[in-house]
Formats: structure tokens, sequence, C-alpha cells
């Protein structure tokens, strides 16, 4: 990549003037008077500027040649496909803003999404961004509870939704979710539903409406909302890994600008790339890496509906080598799962035309990312490890290709205009070679505003441990070359006799051995040591349990990491539970190895896992 000014990597004290010329990328109805305005912990980026973030994703993009680049292509689980150039998705956002605002919805007003996959999603989101409308997307897998929460808590005025959606060729029925979650619920005025499978599913009368007949009859014009940079983009609700999920609220400007100059960098964005992440668009990498950065950024996205193992394992293989997919961005999880089916999947496809390889959302172990170097990057695509979360909006913590040397399991160093820090309790800097709590230094520009609708819990949450300083809540390490290594969530770290010992690194180890497809390490209390390791583990495919398996997972845990570190028990299970962003729930898998009663599994991608794990420790223990 040709790195416009190198000299950007080093910018001393400078960060804001880094983030106002970035904010030109962007087009602006009216200029910022201030870059930003900081009343700790409270952040106003670009204030006194106006913009539109849809107008961004797409208007800026007619004038000129890529007017008719593909700006979506959608392949469904079925293999149907569409694509869509800018101009169509320009024309489907502007109807769509004016269906919504033919019912009422106004600048402020909250729409809930609950969809699947499909081009109309991301439509729905654009219409309400154009329109000022915050939109909350709820992942198409959550359960109508989650649903109800998140509709309760932003008090959503309508809800867009569709009859069903695909999964492994079975059928989810979201509308029925919906009217189950409306029960009891009051403030929804309007629920839209888009046509997807086709089952037949009850409408109820002045309430719920089809798609496909009110964008019938709609103008295709409808003139962009001119809204302040701070005003409100989205609410997301985090993915509950943690506990109970907090509305993170974001604005238009500081987002927009973090999200598409991150996407430019990191994935080192050529005009003629086919970019797909996989991220549902229901968490935060859907938000900022699926849709708004990348549409921003005038690149094609790859929009896929179902699942990475229907109708065979290879789907995601078949993907690529059917549309020619340049860059790829998924988590750890599929990769681990792609390991566990065995490299024979990706070797029996063409996927030649990948040339930018990403990973996101947990600690990638060193084996999982020479894995993926290997069978999917055939040693040749450079691998982006990207640290982030909901809260922070944009990748925080990354390499740059071709720029930042790479170290497998390791996000690499702050992007620039980024500081972070790694501090000890009392919010001291640790020493290079040391770990300790994970901080950002200084406001940036895809900070979340607030917590919806609780500025104290957001200040309490995220500013109230260090002062001046954001807690990200997670532990990391800073090696000899000043290269940041995620331990883990402060929360799982498990601490055997006063040695805190970090989830990922024994996960990691267990992970190497060659039978283990994935792991997951909690803490549980023991009398002596405090708490001692106990590690849930997934084998590989086609691997035959022997007497002694056990016993060698454990040794090899101490030839790694050391004696420490030796999981006191190894419990074996074909799956583990996870959320539906993928990550593994370590808090339940806690409540598990204590014995004690389950937290909150509202979150839980598949809640029977979690049954019968609990069933079979007991029997065992
Ligand atoms: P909740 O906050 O509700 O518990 P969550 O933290 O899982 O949910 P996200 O915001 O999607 O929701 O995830 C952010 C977290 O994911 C980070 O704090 C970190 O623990 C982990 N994470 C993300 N990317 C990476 C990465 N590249 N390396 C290591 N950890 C990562
Ligand atoms: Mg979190």
């Amino acid at each position: 990549m040709v790195i416009r000014n190198p000299e950007i990597f080093d910018l001393g004290q400078d960060r804001t003037k880094f983030w106002g010329d970035q904010g030109n990328r962007l087009d602006w109805f009216k200029p910022w008077d201030k870059v930003l305005e900081w009343n700790n912990p409270f952040a106003k980026w670009y204030a006194g500027g106006k913009l539109n973030a849809a107008y961004n994703c797409l208007d800026r993009h007619l004038n000129g040649a890529r007017r008719n680049k593909a700006a979506l292509i959608f392949e469904g689980e079925l293999g149907d496909y569409r694509v869509l150039t800018y101009q169509d998705l320009h024309r489907e956002v502007s109807r769509f803003a004016n269906v919504l605002k033919s019912y009422g919805v106004e600048k402020g007003d909250r729409v809930t999404i609950y969809m699947p996959m499909i081009p109309e999603t991301v439509i729905a989101m654009l219409a309400c961004a154009r329109i000022g409308a915050p939109h909350i997307v709820v992942f198409g897998g959550f359960s109508y509870e989650a649903l109800k929460d998140r509709v309760l808590d932003a008090q959503s005025k309508v809800i867009v939704t569709s009859d069903g959606s695909y999964r492994r060729g079975n059928i989810i029925p979201l509308k029925e979710n919906v009217d189950q979650a409306l029960k009891t619920v009051t403030c929804v005025e309007k629920v839209i539903v888009v046509q997807r499978t086709g089952q037949s599913v009850a409408m109820q009368e002045g309430r719920d409406i089809w798609y496909h007949e009110v964008v019938k009859n709609i103008p295709i014009v409808c003139p962009a909302e001119e809204m302040d940079a701070d005003d409100m983009l989205f609410i997301l609700y985090t993915s509950g890994t943690t506990g109970k999920p907090k509305g993170i609220v974001h604005s238009v400007g500081g987002y927009m600008v973090g999200v598409s100059t991150t996407h430019e960098w990191v994935f080192d964005l050529k005009d003629e790339d086919v970019y797909w992440c996989t991220a549902d668009v229901g968490w935060i990498t859907g938000h900022s890496y699926l849709v708004y950065g990348p549409l921003a950024n005038g690149a094609t996205i790859l929009l896929y509906e179902g699942a990475p193992d229907y109708p065979d394992k290879d789907r995601y293989w078949e993907i690529v080598e059917k549309y020619k997919v340049t860059i790829l961005y998924t988590a750890p999880t599929a990769i681990r799962t792609f390991m566990k089916w065995g490299e024979k999947y990706p070797m029996g496809r063409d996927i030649s035309s990948l040339r930018l390889l990403g990973s996101v959302g947990e600690p990638i172990n060193p084996d999982a990312w020479m894995w993926y170097h290997k069978h999917i990057g055939k040693e040749r695509c450079p691998i982006v490890d990207t640290w982030w979360q909901t809260e922070t909006g944009m990748i925080m913590i990354t390499p740059i290709p071709e720029v930042t040397p790479l170290k497998a399991g390791s996000c690499a160093v702050p992007f620039p205009g980024v500081k972070m820090g790694i501090v000890d309790h009392q919010g001291k800097p640790v020493e290079k070679g040391d770990s300790g709590y994970l901080v950002v230094c200084e406001p940036w520009p895809a900070m979340l505003k607030t917590v919806y609708g609780d500025d104290k819990r957001y200040e309490d949450t995220y500013w109230g441990q260090y002062a001046g300083m954001y807690f990200t809540g997670d532990e990391a390490k800073w090696d000899e070359d000043g290269y940041f290594w995620v331990i883990g969530r402060v929360d799982d770290v498990i601490n055997v006799s006063g040695h805190r010992i970090g989830t990922a690194e024994v996960e990691g180890a267990l992970v190497d051995h060659p039978a283990v497809a994935e792991a997951a390490c909690v803490g549980r209390t023991h009398a002596v040591k405090g708490q001692a390791v106990f590690a849930f583990v997934s084998l590989k495919e086609g691997i035959v349990v022997h007497d002694s398996l056990i016993a060698e997972l454990k040794a090899h845990v101490v030839l790694k990491i050391g004696s420490l570190a030796r999981p006191d028990d190894v419990f074996l299970t074909d799956e583990l539970p996870k959320t539906r962003s993928g990550k593994i729930m370590r808090r339940l898998l806690k409540d598990i190895a204590e014995g004690r009663a389950m937290g909150d599994t509202s979150t839980l991608a598949d809640a029977s896992i979690i049954d019968l794990l609990k069933k079979n420790v007991n029997q065992k223990t």
C-alpha cells in the first residue's frame, strides 16, 4: 500500500489535527467549527458540522464512474443472488426512507430492524440514516425476549422485519417472534414486513404492512436530512458476553470519519476489490465494516445470508470462487471451525482471488492464525488482526498491511491517531514486557457518545476506573517491540495462587495440541489456590478419544505455559456455548464449573448446549 504521509504514524501530540484532516474525506453540508470539544468524558467530534451518513454512503458516489459500480452483491442461502449498483441502492434507500416518513417516522425516532442478512436490511439501515431516525439492529437469531428488551429500552416506533429467514435450510420465524415480543409492548405503531421465505404469517390489521406493497407507489426522491455531527446515528446493544446488554450510542460525524478512515487503511482498499465481511449486521462489525465504512468508501460489498456449512462445508470458499472475493474479514471462531472441518474444503475451490485477510472478535490463537495464513491466505495474504469493541465503533489496534510487520496472535499497534495504553491497577503505564489493563488514553472519533438513556452508566462503566482514560474491560500485554497482545477480558482472567492467567493463553496452548479444535477456560473456586483452571475442550473431527488424552492435554498446557496453568479439569464437549456473534460465553461456563445458577442466557446462539453441558458436568463431578 502506498502510505500517503508516512509521518502520520508518528503523530506526536497532534491527533486532533490528524482527525481534522481525515474529516475531509467526507462530504459535509456545513463544515465543523471545532474538530473536538472535550467535556470529559463527553466528546463532541466535528462540533458544529452538518452531514448525513447515507448521503456519504450513496449520493456522493453517483456523479462519476461509481454510479454503475456494484455496491452490494447479495448471495442467498439457497444460491439466489442479486446485485445492486450504487444507483440502485440509492433509489431503494430513498424509496424506503419515504415509506418510513409516510408512517410518521421523524428525525430522532427509533426504528428497530430485526432481519436476515438480505439487501433490504442494508436498505432499511441507510433509509433510517437518511431521515435521521436512529436504528437499532437486533440480530435475527435473537429470541423474542431479547428483541422485546431492546425494543422497550429504545422505545422504538417502527419495526422492520421479514416473514422468516433461512438457516441451514430451515426457516426461522422472525415475524412470529415480533408478534410474541409485541404482545405487551405499546410503543410500536407499525411493523413493516419483507417477504423473504414466503411462508404464511399473521398480519395485524392497521399495524402490519408488507414491504413490497408499500414501496410500490412511493416517490423515489428523498432529500437527506442535515444532521448535526453529534446527532445519534444508531444504538446497538452489546452482545452481552459479560452481562446485561447496554445500548451503545454512536453519533454521525465522528463515527463516519472513524470507520471510513480505518476501513480504507486497514483493508488497503482498492476500487476493484470485492470485499466480504462475514459478520452479521446485528453486531458492530456488521455496522462499521459491512455497511458504513465500505459504502462510504465506495467499495463493492458482499452480503451472504446463510450458514457456512450449507449446503456443504465449503460454502464460504464457493462464494469466494464465485464472486472472486479479494478481501475476507471474519472471526477466530469461524477460522477454528474451518480448521475443525479440515483443509480439504478450501482446497477444493479456487480461492486465489483473495489478497488480504482479517480477523476480529476474540484473540486469535497462533495456531488458528497459521492455519488461516497457510490454507486460506496461501502464505501470501497479510492477516490483519483487528482489536476493537462495540463501544469504540472503529478498529483501534491493528497492523496496517505491508507497513506493520505481522506477529501471529498479536493485534499489533494502535491505529494512527489512536492513543492506547496498558496500565496497572493504579492507572500507571506498565513497562514493555509487562501486562495490565487495556485503556484508551485520548478520545477518538468513533467513540460511543453514551449509554442510551444512562449517562451515568456511561461514565461509571467506561471512565470511572482511571481518571481521564477509557477502560476497555480487557487485559493485555505489551511486548518488547511495543506490540499489544490481548490476554482476555478482565472478568475472565483466572487467578491461580495469586498469578493472573489469561484465558487466551491457556486456550491457545490447548488448541495448539493436534487433537483440539476449540477450547474455553474458566476459573473454578479452589480451596488452596484460590482458583483453578477448568477447561472445556472440543476435538477436531475424526479424533478418537483414548484413555490418556485428558492427561496429554494437561501436559501440553504445562509444556507450553508452565505447571501453574495446568487445568485441574478438562471436560470434553462437542460444542461450546457462544453468543450469536460467535464468542465463547465464559461467564456461563463459569456458572457451570462452579455449579451455580445460570446468569442471563438470552444472547446465546443455542441454549440447548448449556443445558447439555450442565447435565454432563454435574454427572461427572
Ligand atoms: P459485552 O460487552 O456485552 O460483554 P462483547 O464485549 O463481546 O459483549 P463486542 O463489543 O462485540 O461485545 O466485543 C469486544 C470485545 O471482543 C473486546 O473487548 C475484546 O475482549 C474482544 N475482541 C475483539 N477483537 C479482538 C481481537 N482482535 N483480539 C482480541 N480480543 C478481541
Ligand atoms: Mg464488551
